[in-house]
């Protein structure tokens, strides 16, 4: 059965991966891009999450063109790294507003339509960094952090109703996001994955797709690591 999914950040890295997946089974696919030419194939509508209006309208014109959100994954997200001492309070406040509350918009906004329908799935894409913190990145890994305290928060509130909420996890992987990082760094990183690489884009997708699927119907609350063993224990 072909649903209507929204991915947000669906234009590039793990978010364009997470979209094809769906697309790629059938399911109909709006993304979120902010600026220049989105990937074709799918439903591309112009949104910041960091923007409540830019929400609403995006939310109406899939409703118009796809029908309302059964399948959201909550997958734009920013880092703006930097040690405490230098990190100012709007490199702190500028990754929560994107990371945290921009996805409390795009879930509340899904939720509407979800309570009604009786069913709905909900996938937040959060970071083993979020469990495990990571120096320099503590914004960050505060953002993702609480984006586990949230989901449980709604696991518990709409499971009754047949919506279930559910986080992501990624360790490293090969995107934009983490191009950013030197040789050396990288090096450090792969280092400590048990399984010595970074991770493809596909390999977060498809666990997102997993547990948007019939068979994943029990699953709520939880947090799936997909990191190659970096998190393991945490
Ligand atoms: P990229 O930097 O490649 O892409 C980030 C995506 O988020 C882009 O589509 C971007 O849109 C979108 N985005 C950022 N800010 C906003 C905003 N205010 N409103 C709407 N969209 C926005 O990152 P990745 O693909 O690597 O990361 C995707 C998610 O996975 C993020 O939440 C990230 O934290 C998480 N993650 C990534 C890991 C990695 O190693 N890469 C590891 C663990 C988690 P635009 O093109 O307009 O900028």
């Amino acid at each position: 059965m072909s649903r209507s999914v929204l991915v947000t950040g669906g234009n590039r890295g793990i978010g364009l991966a997470i979209a094809r997946a769906f697309a790629e089974a059938g399911d109909k696919v709006a993304i979120t891009y902010r600026s220049g030419e989105p990937p074709a194939g799918f439903l591309a509508v112009k949104c910041d999450i960091t923007d409540s209006e830019q929400v609403e309208q995006a939310y109406k014109e899939i409703e118009e063109k796809q029908g309302a959100v059964e399948v959201l994954v909550a997958n734009a997200g920013v880092t703006r790294d930097q040690l405490l001492m230098r990190m100012s309070e709007e490199d702190f406040t500028s990754v929560l507003e994107t990371n945290l509350t921009g996805t409390f918009r795009v879930v509340k906004r899904a939720n509407r339509a979800m309570l009604r329908a009786r069913k709905g799935r909900i996938v937040l894409i959060s970071s083993v960094v979020g469990l495990m913190g990571a120096p320099g990145q503590a914004n960050y890994a505060a953002s993702k952090a609480g984006l586990v305290g949230f989901a449980r928060s709604l696991a518990r509130e709409l499971g009754s109703r047949n919506i279930t909420v559910n986080v992501v996890a990624p360790g490293f992987v090969d995107t934009d996001m983490t191009r950013v990082l030197s040789d050396e760094q990288r090096e450090n990183i792969v280092k400590q994955v048990p399984l010595a690489r970074y991770a493809q884009p596909e390999e977060i997708a498809a666990s997102v797709r997993f547990l948007a699927s019939d068979e994943a119907a029990y699953i709520t609350g939880a947090v799936i690591p997909v990191d190659g063993g970096l998190g393991m224990g945490h």
